[in-house]
């Protein structure tokens, strides 16, 4: 090969080499932090949060006046299956209960940025071990996951424990309650927002308190939830339902309030 046509070529290959990778930092659906967790999806090496005690649990903590009650503790009327079918969970002693294979419960209404209070419980009677122990989930759009498990001595992966934003952000502690005991969740979402083509404008963002005590600080969602995978983002509606999820043990849930959030500019 003469000299001249061997530069020819190498020019050639840096030029698309670079057009690649131009075109892949240009990835418009990614989010900055999906790149920065230093840890695998469920990376059994990432360390375990402290425990801490929480203190006692109360009586259900009163709703504020501007928020909209999605459970009350008497009926489902505001709930329903992922196929728009009466839910089927079971209401008993003012809490709605998980029904194995019922599937996964979501409101009638739609909701976007907001601020939710959930209380819930997992069996007192303690059976499985891992994620297999009081397994639920709080799922905010029906996209993003608040994991609620039972993490009071039952060892797990960090990124799938009690309080985890599912496969990507441990809490802060462990502040969880024994097992058959009342326990809380605030949780501030400010959705993800899309420009018009589709492409991710801003990320979701997620600060959330497990029993009074701040275990998320406003974390920067890397996409939507999955099991052994951070996603990207896909564009969705502006509000979705919240559900909670059906994964087989019988968890328990009350006095669920929200108050919706105006999106930040
Ligand atoms: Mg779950």
């Amino acid at each position: 090969m003469k000299k001249w046509s061997a530069v020819v070529l190498c020019a050639g290959a840096l030029i698309i080499g670079a057009v690649i990778i131009a075109c892949q930092g240009e990835s418009p659906m990614e989010s900055k932090a999906q790149s920065d967790i230093p840890w695998k999806v469920h990376d059994p090496d990432r360390p375990m949060p402290p425990v801490i005690d929480p203190g006692p649990a109360g009586p259900p903590a009163p709703a504020p006046s501007d928020a909209v009650i999605l459970f009350d503790g008497t009926d489902l009327s505001l709930w329903e299956d992922a196929k728009g079918n009466p839910a089927r969970w079971k209401v008993e002693e003012g809490a709605m209960e998980v029904v194995k294979k019922t599937g996964s419960i979501r409101t009638k209404g739609r909701f976007g940025s907001c601020q939710l209070h959930v209380e819930w419980a997992s069996p007192a009677e303690v059976s499985g071990e891992s994620q297999g122990r009081g397994n639920s989930g709080v799922f905010l759009m029906e996209i993003y996951e608040v994991q609620v498990l039972d993490c009071y001595q039952n060892a797990t992966y960090a990124d799938g424990m009690t309080a985890s934003i599912y496969g990507q952000y441990p809490p802060a502690v462990n502040a969880c309650r024994p097992p058959g005991e009342w326990q809380s969740y605030d949780i501030i979402f400010h959705r993800p927002v899309f420009d018009e083509d589709g492409r991710l404008a801003r990320p979701a963002f997620m600060t959330v308190f497990h029993n009074g005590v701040l275990v998320q600080d406003h974390m920067e969602l890397t996409g939507p939830t999955a099991h052994k995978a951070r996603p990207p983002y896909k564009a969705h509606a502006d509000k979705l339902p919240i559900s909670l999820q059906d994964h087989g043990n019988p968890v328990r849930f009350r006095n669920i309030w929200i108050r919706e959030l105006p999106d930040r500019d």
